[in-house]
């Protein structure tokens, strides 16, 4: 029968799973056929936007004339200005060697002609006279007068000079320290700085030539691209590993080498260049400076890690051409950045998908509730299943049960009819049988009346407000000589007088009997019996305890279904049925059965009856 239910519903419901499964699949893939379009689309039109923001930007930054090295922008890395083929800003060439009187023309008057005089008096006795000694005099007098920094610190190289010449190296050591730290950040005639100059003159150690080449190449001396370059081998540093100041220069030395002029420029126009050189990749904006000649330019490069920002922003990531992973679609630019490309990754949390996933979630659920309406069904039907055996087998053990008295009292009537002889002693004897056998059936067939009122629902109870203390004893004080006869002694607690409450007295009764034989039944070798009553918190409490085999947890709650008998009950004492008509009454009450057993034990069965609400006074 199960085995039908189940090919019933799971077939069909396997069927359905199949069938959903490839629909979702089918989905799937038009989906993501979809989701792809819809990537690259969505890549074409940012790559096309970004495009007219750069260039929308070009426009403003190279218009008006403020001086290319004071300009800044977020979408522009490195500024540039060029003059006829040749990069003049940022330094990428060494401007030539200034002169001692280029200096002093740019003096105030002050001590310059002190300077200049004293300056030629010893430059006099170097070169042309060969007298160092003098020359070192003098030329450290005029390091002495009071001119610019840049004079005086040209005097003090001087003297360094002369002192090396003369072989007195631990002084001219001396000086040349003088000379680093005083005037470190002055430059000689060849444009370099004192310090640079000193701490390689010098041999400083490592670590102090790699800190003056960070500086360097961050820009602290405005050396030009020539410079740097000059300077990285000897303080240990590297072009490609400086600064932002030696990047911007590097920028700018490539740019020269790649530029090339495309036809004539026109004014007020911006054009754009993309070039890689030494393993990097530019984009650059450029046009015709509103100042100076004709052949002026001026320009930028895009800063990449602002357009990297910016596609980072719409979901998508900026990638070198040619790169590919995963199921990302991309998306070249239309005109600039011919280096890159963007790559937009399949859209998480994109509608569509969050529409097939609920899909797929509602699939799911209606699934598990048809299995779980399954188990439910196999749950129910072995219920009813078991119910029904039970049944049966208790109308079974009631005819069986029915035949015993009813052949018995056959039996004795039929002695008695047949044969006269019998003592009086006798025939009383036989007459007793038969009372007390049909007294057996009366009480069988009245439980299986109570039962079956029960179970059909047509059991009334006629419910009164009242202390139903007295109706407790006088059934205990009924039930009592039976239980002594059997060898059973009672501890009876019994409250004189409890609170009142609304019951069916017949009902009570029947169901403080049903315990007390439960009591005697399951009491094992135990021979004592306790029954109480007493109030508590307003209700009134019956109490039925033994100490006898107990009741296994795991069917503590199962013991009030009809017909349910615990594993432990004795095989031939009951159907399952006292308890069951307890709880009914219980509940017919309003009140409700505890149960507190553990197994060899004992039982203790509580009955409690709620205060009966008062009737309003009139
Ligand atoms: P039964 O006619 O089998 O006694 P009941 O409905 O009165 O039917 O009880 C159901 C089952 O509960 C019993 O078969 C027995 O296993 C268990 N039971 C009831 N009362 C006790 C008790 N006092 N001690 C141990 N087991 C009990």
């Amino acid at each position: 029968m199960i085995a039908v239910y189940l090919l019933a519903i799971v077939l069909p419901a396997l069927v359905l799973l199949y069938f959903g499964v490839a629909s979702f699949q089918r989905q799937h893939q038009a989906l993501d056929a979809l989701l792809q379009a819809n990537q690259r689309l969505s890549g074409e039109k940012l790559a096309a936007q970004l495009e007219r923001q750069t260039g929308e930007a070009a426009q403003v930054l190279l218009r008006g004339d403020a001086e290319i090295s004071t300009r800044k922008h977020p979408i522009a890395e490195y500024f540039f200005a060029m003059d006829r083929g040749r990069v003049t800003w940022p330094p990428v060439h060494t401007p030539p060697p200034a002169s001692v009187g280029e200096l002093l023309a740019a003096e105030p008057a002050g001590g310059r002609q002190e300077y200049a005089e004293q300056f030629q008096q010893a430059e006099i006795a170097e070169i042309r006279d060969g007298k160092l000694e003098a020359a070192v005099y003098g030329y450290r007098k005029a390091s002495t007068i009071a001119v610019s920094e840049k004079l005086r610190a040209l005097a003090l190289q001087r003297v360094t000079r002369c002192l090396k010449k003369l072989g007195r190296a631990s002084e001219a050591q001396q000086d040349l320290e003088a000379l680093g730290s005083r005037y470190g950040d002055q430059t000689d005639l060849s444009h370099r700085p004192y310090s640079l100059l000193a701490a390689l003159d010098l041999d400083a150690p490592a670590p102090e030539k790699a800190a003056l080449w960070q500086e360097a190449a961050r820009g602290h001396w405005p050396l030009s691209a020539e410079q740097l370059e000059y300077f990285a081998p000897l303080l240990g540093g590297g072009i490609d590993s400086g600064g932002a100041y030696s990047d911007h220069l590097r920028f700018a030395r490539d740019f020269e080498e790649q530029f090339r002029y495309q036809g004539r420029l026109e004014p007020n126009t911006v054009y754009s260049f993309a070039f890689a050189a030494n393993g990097r990749q530019y984009q650059t904006f450029y046009s015709l400076a509103e100042r100076g000649s004709d052949d002026r330019l001026v320009g930028f490069a895009v800063n990449l890690d602002w357009v990297r920002a910016q596609v980072a922003a719409a979901g998508g990531r900026l990638v070198r051409k040619g790169w590919t992973e995963g199921r990302e679609a991309h998306s070249t630019f239309p005109s600039l950045f011919p280096f890159w490309e963007l790559a937009i990754a399949p859209g998480a949390g994109n509608p569509a998908r969050g529409g097939i996933l609920f899909q797929a979630g509602i699939t799911a659920l209606v699934l598990c509730l048809l299995l779980m309406g399954v188990v439910l069904l196999i749950r129910d039907l072995s219920r009813d299943a078991n119910l029904n055996r039970m049944s049966a087998d208790f109308v079974g053990a009631v005819s069986h049960e029915l035949k015993t008295p009813i052949t018995v009292i056959r039996l004795y009537g039929e002695t008695l009819l047949e044969d006269d002889d019998f003592s009086a002693a006798q025939r009383r004897e036989f007459y007793q049988i038969i009372t007390r056998e049909s007294d057996r059936l009366g009480q069988l067939i009245e439980k299986v009346l109570a039962f079956s009122k029960i179970d059909r629902g047509e059991k009334q109870y006629h419910l009164r407000v009242a202390d139903m203390a007295p109706v407790v004893s006088r059934t205990v004080e009924t039930y009592e000589p039976y239980l002594k006869r059997r060898g059973y002694s009672l501890e009876a607690q019994l409250a004189p007088a409890l609170p009142h409450v609304s019951f069916d007295a017949d009902a009570i009764s029947q169901a403080l009997v049903n315990l007390l034989d439960n009591a005697v039944k399951y009491s094992g070798e135990s021979m004592s019996i306790a029954v109480r009553s007493y109030s508590s918190g307003g209700s009134a409490v019956l109490e039925v305890e033994d100490y006898g085999i107990g009741i296994p947890r795991e069917e503590q709650e199962k013991v009030f279904e009809r017909f349910y008998r615990a594993c432990n009950a004795v095989p031939k004492g009951g159907y399952g049925l006292g308890l069951y008509q307890v709880r009914h009454t219980m509940d017919a009450h309003h009140g409700k059965v505890e149960l507190e057993s553990e197994l060899r034990r004992g039982s203790r069965f509580r009955l409690i009856f709620p205060a009966a609400e008062m009737e309003p006074q009139t």
